[in-house]
């Protein structure tokens, strides 16, 4: 990153023009996130590095999980992705403006009626049953695709049944299947008995599709090893450093910011915010941030749920309080010295001392569900140390 300097022959002045007050910085007044890229793309090699023998692709479903397709896809590429997945079509023909010689994967299947967004940006359906594979390649026929099928999540794809018939007809080769997938339900606890039995199910399609590609693994699968990851690994959650990777450290790509827009006092004995559903036993400073709901902070995350969300502010952690309003949340800092909280200092949300997954489990719900919440007000900065 290069800063910009003024010129040292320009007068000094007295008040800043609005030009250099744009150069200041992006207007971000709530929610503000930094993205870091190049942690992303350091994301994406280590997990690639960890499948070694298979390729690796990313998954930008939902937006890149929340981050921007138009800035993750890019970052990607530079890494060395050439696969992506998407979940819809309109998706894929974002990721395609982006990466414009991809392998590009829409997981929902082919929705015939917009036979013609597939065929213009490319798109490779992930097909799920007979009837689909048919309208490919009656539509399409020969385009490249791909097959689901189902080992056990009981969600999309064919069963393994259908799979065993489908392996025998002419068909598979109109519809132009050149990749085998399916996915895991159960990865991220390697213990559960239906990983094991998925992998036993999946292995049989090395045999009934010989010479297509096969992929099983997510991001969790990754980390399951070498036996998970086939020919073709697509992670999603552990490229934007969430928690799904038990096994191996990813660095953090996100962080969350809001601002203090007031410190106030406040008597033991009063409550806080709506509701009055937190009341304060002890003489107390709170500190109000800038960010609420609205932004994708999750209202369940407040102080009275089970698990109390936490922020970290200078370099201390103090735990919300009340109820996160739509653009407001208190916090409670009357244990921190003074003269690190004032108005205008920034709290980390969540990121690097505050992780995505704690303040999901704050809210009784997981990292993928926060990240592809992140409401479009926030502020998104992007950092990408390669591309100056
Ligand atoms: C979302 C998704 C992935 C990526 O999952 P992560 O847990 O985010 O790594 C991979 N495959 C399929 C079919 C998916 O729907």
């Amino acid at each position: 990153m290069t800063e910009r300097t003024s010129q040292p022959s320009s007068p000094p002045a007295t008040e800043a023009p609005a030009s250099e007050a744009r150069a200041s910085g992006p207007l971000a007044s709530g929610l503000r996130l930094t993205v870091d890229l190049t942690a992303l793309g350091r994301n994406w090699k280590k997990l690639a590095a960890m499948a070694e023998g298979a390729e690796c692709a990313g998954v930008v479903k939902a937006d890149a999980y929340g981050l921007g397709i138009d800035r993750v896809v890019p970052a990607l590429s530079a890494a060395g992705c050439r696969t992506f997945f998407v979940a819809l079509p309109e998706e894929g023909v974002r990721v395609r403006e982006f990466a414009p010689d991809a392998a590009i994967y829409v997981l929902c299947g082919f929705l015939s009626d917009l036979v013609v967004h597939y065929s213009e940006a490319k798109l490779r359906p992930v097909l799920g049953f007979r009837d689909e594979v048919e309208a490919w390649a009656g539509s399409m026929p020969g385009a490249p695709s791909a097959l689901h099928v189902d080992t056990g999540m009981n969600r999309l794809g064919v069963t393994l049944e259908e799979a065993e018939a489908l392996s025998a007809d002419p068909l598979i080769e109109r519809a132009g299947v050149e990749l085998v997938i399916s996915h895991l339900a159960c990865a991220d606890e390697p213990e559960h008995p239906l990983t094991a039995r998925q992998r036993a199910r999946f292995s049989e399609m090395r045999e009934l599709f010989p010479g297509k590609r096969l992929s099983l693994a997510n991001s969790a699968g990754v980390h399951l090893g070498p036996h998970y990851h086939y020919d073709l690994v697509r992670p999603g959650i552990a490229v934007y450093g969430g928690a799904s990777h038990p096994f191996a450290e990813m660095e953090t790509v996100v962080t969350a910011e809001a601002r203090v827009l007031q410190v106030r006092d406040v008597p033991a004995g009063e409550a806080v915010g709506y509701g009055a559903v937190q009341t304060v036993h002890r003489d107390s400073r709170i500190a109000v941030l800038g960010a609420g709901y609205a932004d994708g902070y999750q209202r369940a995350a407040s102080a009275v749920g089970p698990r109390n969300a936490r922020v970290r502010i200078g370099n201390h952690i103090a735990p919300l309080l009340g109820r996160v309003s739509m653009d407001l949340m208190a916090i409670d800092v009357t244990d921190l010295p003074e003269e690190e909280v004032r108005p205008g200092v920034w709290a980390e949300l969540f990121g690097p001392h505050v992780a995505v997954d704690s303040v999901a489990a704050a809210a009784g719900t997981i990292g993928y569900e926060l990240l592809t919440g992140l409401s479009r007000r926030a502020t998104r900065i992007y950092r990408d140390e390669t591309s100056g």
